[in-house]
């Protein structure tokens, strides 16, 4: 016996061995899980500067504003 549990300790330590699942989840289980999984609209709001719309919480892709300070000079701009 002493011989097969030095080669189980062997096998796992080559193999490495994971927590295996005894059952397949059913189709069941697996689409419960994915009621809650959809995708959400970012909030959009409108840039206090230009008037155009952008992502909440992200810099103004059209003047290139964020929270009233320009945080990105847009390519053009920068070439002049
Ligand atoms: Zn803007």
């Amino acid at each position: 016996m002493g011989e097969i549990n030095e080669f189980k300790v062997k096998l796992l330590n080559c193999y490495r061995i994971m927590a295996h699942p005894k059952r397949r989840q059913s189709k069941t289980r697996t689409l419960k899980r994915r009621t809650h999984d959809k995708a959400v609209a970012p909030t959009l709001a409108v840039c206090p500067n230009c008037g155009a719309y952008y992502i909440y919480h992200t810099v103004c892709p059209t003047c290139g504003y964020y929270r009233g300070k320009v945080a990105i000079k847009k390519e053009d701009e920068v070439a002049e």
